[in-house]
């Protein structure tokens, strides 16, 4: 195959859907206009197709595309579907968000045989969470694909499940670098009927020391076989590897421009069912008069809401699969003109959704993935607006959250729920602020304004025929304004006490949650916050900081980040890692295996 000049550069409207490394929510969708860099030494022709029709997908793929909204494929699947539907080898640099994942699912989805009932496809991840996280897509995208199983596979989770399940056939298997080489060592999984390997993020696997695990597992696959690596940046050592393993590659581009600021305030509640309508209410009450738009999960729980909502004197509208399109596009209207201010949807019907006036989205439930919360909050923060987005979370969900952050990567902060004193507090400002703003608006002191002169004389009119003074006038234009409301509330609010009480024990049930996610945010934790650990493991081990750090990091569920300081002797090496480890997680780091040897770790004196 002829090689391609390099360095094309492309004005794509297609999606640039990277929010990592502080790059803007907007820029996840996918009607603007983005500019990228897409420097392919593949393809003959230029890259430009409309729509998933012309790469050669069946039937059941396209429409599983269309039902999930996909309009038009990013600038990397534009690249990277066609060389790896003629089976090619692939160098792809492309960061989380640039729709990479689909990039090598859908075509290797479409490349699966499947009447044969074993491993055709394996994808290495970094990190657990990666694993489950392209697990789940490769299902969502497998819709049409009734027939293809597939499997995550990574260390902490039960070893024996995952025997059962690649004894009963699996065509793709995602999983991190340790469990796959248990797997292959133990003979649970053969690597030879394998078809293609996938490195995802393959400088994190650097990073995190994984790659001699990757080169052994490498040297373990069959000679004829397609293997694909996906990697951020292009470090030499990723480089040296890829001139090694891979036969003469396609090679592809993405760079995504940065933003200068992320305009999304992201928070998240945590709170059970029971209490979530009431949380709501609380929340919209801190609305400032702009859009909002409220995700729930079904089209049944969209109406249930909404109707809620209205009773509390809302203005609410529904947008869901089964509203048809063209009263759709009337409420997206309303909603755009201010007609109605909050709008409850489900993720299909508000997908693409483009409105200026939204300034805040509420992921009422959790969303199915971070793909789903990153379009969801999207929504907001448009046409360089800032933007806010609260997410419900339950106390069993909020493992997840570090997933989350780690796809808009940004920290997702704590918010209490409003008690009634925020509230009133607030509510007070905003009359204040609207007294201000309309009294100081030029037009009350414009003498050619005839209906200001009307309501003058009116005001006149009614201090001297009924001796009523200005302020009392005043008063009763609040009262009248606030429709004989009152203007504080004052409603139950012990359950926002009983709320914080449940989630707090069932935070302290969660200890290895609440280990990970107190770690994972303390992003500054300095050594004071650290203890000293000692693993059986040193130079004469060949062991080098990366493997324990890699090892640690996927078996605790800690960013590799927060592991301090490593000192390598000759049989032992001490890790300095965050104070207040579990002893679920301290057990389980003892067996986990560095170099062909348990780490048997223990707290240094
Ligand atoms: P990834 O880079 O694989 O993490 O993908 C980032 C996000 O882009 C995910 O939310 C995908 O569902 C979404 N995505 C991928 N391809 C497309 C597409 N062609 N159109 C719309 N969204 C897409």
């Amino acid at each position: 195959m002829t090689k391609k000049k390099s360095n094309e550069v492309l004005t794509s409207s297609s999606p640039d859907l990277d929010t990592n490394n502080g790059q803007s929510l907007e820029e996840a969708d996918p009607k603007i206009n983005t500019q990228l860099e897409i420097n392919s030494k593949s393809s003959d022709e230029p890259i430009n197709q409309k729509g998933f029709d012309n790469f050669g997908f069946s039937e059941g793929l396209v429409k599983t595309l269309a039902n999930k909204g996909y309009e038009e494929p990013t600038p990397i699947q534009q690249a990277a579907i066609p060389e790896l539907m003629l089976g090619r080898d692939l160098l792809g640099q492309a960061q989380t968000g640039t729709g990479k994942t689909a990039a090598f699912a859908l075509p290797l989805l479409e490349r699966i045989d499947e009447k044969e009932h074993h491993p055709q496809v394996l994808v290495l991840t970094p990190t657990r969470e990666l694993a489950m996280q392209v697990a789940e897509s490769f299902r969502a995208y497998a819709e049409g694909h009734p027939n293809i199983k597939i499997l995550a596979v990574y260390g902490g989770s039960d070893f024996r499940s995952q025997v059962y399940s690649l004894k009963r056939g699996v065509e793709i298997i995602v999983g991190t670098p340790g469990r796959v080489m248990d797997h292959i060592r133990q003979e649970t999984f053969r690597q030879t009927t394998l078809q293609c390997l996938v490195l995802d993020e393959a400088d994190e696997m650097l990073r995190m020391g994984f790659i001699d695990d990757i080169e052994w597992i490498l040297e373990q696959l069959p000679k004829e076989r397609q293997m694909v690596f996906f990697s951020a940046t292009m470090p030499p050592e990723i480089r040296r590897l890829s001139k090694r393993y891979l036969k003469d590659p396609a090679e592809i581009t993405i760079k995504s421009r940065k933003k200068e600021s992320q305009l999304i305030r992201q928070r998240y509640i945590t709170i059970q069912n029971s209490y979530k309508l009431e949380a709501l209410k609380r929340v919209l009450e801190l609305s400032q008069g702009e859009g909002v738009i409220i995700f729930a999960r079904t089209k049944a729980i969209t109406l249930k809401l909404a109707e809620s909502l209205e009773a509390s004197k809302h203005n609410v509208a529904v947008l869901n699969g089964d509203v048809p399109q063209n009263l759709r596009e009337r409420t997206v209207e309303r909603l755009r003109q201010g007609g109605i201010d909050i709008l409850v949807a489900t993720d299909v019907a508000a997908r693409g959704l483009d409105v200026e006036r939204i300034g805040l989205v509420i992921n009422y439930d959790m969303p199915f993935d971070s793909e789903a919360y990153v379009h969801r909050i999207g929504r907001t923060g448009r046409a360089g607006r800032t933007g806010n987005a609260i997410l419900f979370i339950s106390p069993r969900e909020r493992s997840f959250l570090s997933n989350l952050e780690r796809a808009v990567g940004q920290n997702i902060e704590k918010m209490e729920i409003p008690n009634n004193d925020t509230i009133n507090k607030f509510r007070i400002q905003r009359i204040k602020n609207d007294l201000l703003q309309t009294a100081t608006k030029d037009t009350l002191s414009n003498e050619d304004d005839n209906e200001i002169n009307l309501l003058k004389t009116v005001v006149n009119e009614i201090e001297s025929e009924l001796s009523i003074t200005p302020q009392n006038i005043a008063l009763a234009a609040i009262q009248l304004s606030n429709r004989g409301s009152s203007l504080l509330i004052n409603d139950d609010e012990s359950w926002i006490s009983q709320a914080e009480r449940h989630r707090r024990s069932s935070e302290r049930r969660d200890v290895r949650g609440k280990y990970r996610r107190r770690n994972e945010s303390d992003h500054s934790a300095t050594d004071r916050d650290k203890e000293r650990f000692r693993v059986e493991v040193g130079y004469r081990d060949k062991v080098k900081p990366g493997n324990i750090v890699g090892a640690i990091a996927n078996e605790a569920g800690i960013n590799g980040r927060l592991i301090g300081r490593i000192q390598i002797f000759d049989n032992y090496s001490f890790v300095d890692l965050p104070k207040g480890m579990p002893t679920n997680i301290f057990k389980s780091l003892k067996k986990v295996k560095v170099m062909n040897k348990e780490l048997n770790i223990n707290r240094h004196k």
